[in-house]
């Protein structure tokens, strides 16, 4: 069999155009589109919620309704857009043109997106399938922040492209800010593609941040959002008992100084175990 390289990130692809692991987030990505995302961004554009709270002094009645939110109008327009044309290029009737005479469905976008998730493995061989999913990448992040309330995005780190570049006040430090289900973002300063997992890592190292006290139970759980991978109390509780972890010193009955260093060791050699990569 033919085996190509996957255009998105250069793993084998088979006889596709993007491997397994990109088909299956390019899958989650529009699933999320159609059920939460595209909905919340309608709510936004055409029945004037906000993601600002609303001040409970004002009440509703002193309230002025906000003006129609032009930019996500736009944002739901370019979303369905994109979905009619991915379907065009699969030949999903019925089919017009956009003004680039590229064929296009005139379906809504929930139609589309359902077919498309039932039609995963043509649109990985389309030849147009890596511009295909890094524009669904680029809207659906946007999608993302635009549906986010600002308190739900946190600091992940600063941008390891734009960190290369040296400005007057010395390496930029462009801060990346994520809400916590996101596992790429576009750095807003240099349009770096990020992965959050590995921006996330290298800031904690390059703050110099070496222990975290928490429980058992919290210190996993922080394992798990910060490196993705399923670690238990209990993993941590072998690796303890093996003497894999001479830096972790108890506080209490309850609490634990960690190694940052040392966890994320366990979370490696988990991975390793679980055959998925860190
Ligand atoms: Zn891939
Ligand atoms: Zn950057």
């Amino acid at each position: 069999m033919e085996q190509r390289a996957c255009a998105a990130c250069g793993n084998p692809a088979g006889d596709a155009n993007l491997c397994d692991e990109c088909v299956k987030d390019w899958a989650k990505r529009l699933a999320w589109l159609l059920k939460a995302g595209m909905p919340a961004l309608r709510q936004i554009a055409y029945k004037q919620a906000t993601t600002r709270e609303r001040s409970p002094r004002h009440g509703n009645a002193a309230y002025a309704a906000p003006p129609v939110n032009e930019a996500a109008q736009a944002l739901y327009s370019a979303v369905e857009l994109h979905l009619q044309l991915a379907g065009g290029m699969l030949g999903v009737k019925p089919i017009g043109r956009d003004r680039h005479e590229r064929p296009r469905t005139l379906r809504q976008w929930a139609d589309i997106a359902r077919l498309l998730l039932h039609r995963m493995r043509d649109l990985a061989r389309l030849d147009t399938a890596g511009d295909l999913y890094a524009d669904l990448i680029r809207l659906s992040e946007k999608v993302e922040t635009a549906t986010t309330r600002a308190g739900e995005r946190r600091l992940v780190g600063v941008c390891p492209d734009c960190l290369h570049v040296v400005g007057d006040d010395g390496p930029v430090r462009t801060p990346i800010y994520a809400a916590h289900s996101v596992r790429y973002a576009v750095c807003p300063e240099c349009g770096a593609w990020l992965d959050l997992q590995r921006v996330r890592l290298e800031y904690l190292r390059s703050a110099g941040l070496m222990h975290i006290t928490r429980t058992q139970a919290d210190a996993a759980r922080w394992v798990r959002e910060n490196t993705g991978v399923n670690v238990s109390g209990k993993d941590l509780a072998n690796w303890r008992s093996r003497g894999k972890m001479p830096s972790t010193r108890r506080i209490d009955r309850h609490y634990w100084e960690w190694n940052i260093m040392e966890l994320l060791a366990c979370a490696q050699d988990r991975a390793g175990r679980d055959g998925d990569g860190v």
